[in-house]
């Protein structure tokens, strides 16, 4: 099975995500998770990139690009992954499906996560609490939000016009959310 998460920060794809993915026993591929362990080892790809990361901007489409199609055809993808924080913008979508393409394979489906904005600055408040990144700032996460709005909600209608896209209520709490999100994907 593979699936892409879509969805505003806040609304709560990272943790359905790394359930479902143990679950299915499929990869769980978060791109932010990726570039933070980098950031975090103080790689070239971590040098690059941590300054658009700290300001809540997107790291180049080329770049993301690539690490994604090394990733996917690593063994552990091999019974399906979910794709949580990629794509971000048209290109990157565009540049999945035609690697996808290529190799062969397709997309189950794109599950976009739909909860209100009150909601997600609440989810964003609680979580810059609890964990204390670096780029959960209130005010990075507002930009973050600004971003998701300019640059990745446009995913909806690209999925939607590929008849490719489910919306999942995300509004509920955690267990509602799987279960909403369990019954998407049947
Ligand atoms: P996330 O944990 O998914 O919210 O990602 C944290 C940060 O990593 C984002 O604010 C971006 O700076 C960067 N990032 C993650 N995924 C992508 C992507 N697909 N395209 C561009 N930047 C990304």
């Amino acid at each position: 099975m593979r699936l892409v998460f879509l969805g505003p920060p806040g609304a709560g794809k990272g943790t359905q995500a790394k359930r479902l993915a143990a679950e299915k026993q499929i990869a769980h591929i978060s791109t932010g998770d990726m570039l933070r362990a980098a950031v975090q080892q103080g790689s070239e790809l971590g040098k690059r990139v941590k300054s658009i990361m700290d300001a809540g901007q997107l790291v180049p489409d080329e770049l993301i690009v690539e690490i994604i199609r090394e990733r996917i055809q690593q063994a552990d993808c091999a019974h399906g992954y979910i794709l949580d924080g990629f794509p971000r913008t048209v290109p990157q979508a565009e540049a999945l499906q035609a690697m996808l393409t290529s190799l062969e394979s397709g997309l189950d489906a794109v599950l976009l996560f739909e909860v209100d904005s009150d909601a997600v600055l609440r989810r964003l408040a609680s979580r810059r609490a609890e964990e204390n990144r670096v780029d959960d700032s209130a005010e990075v996460q507002l930009e973050r939000l600004r971003v998701y709005q300019q640059q990745t909600a446009p995913l909806i209608a690209f999925y939607d016009n590929r008849e490719m896209l489910t919306r999942v209520d995300a509004s509920g709490d955690i267990e509602d959310v799987y279960r909403t999100m369990n019954e998407a994907i049947g």
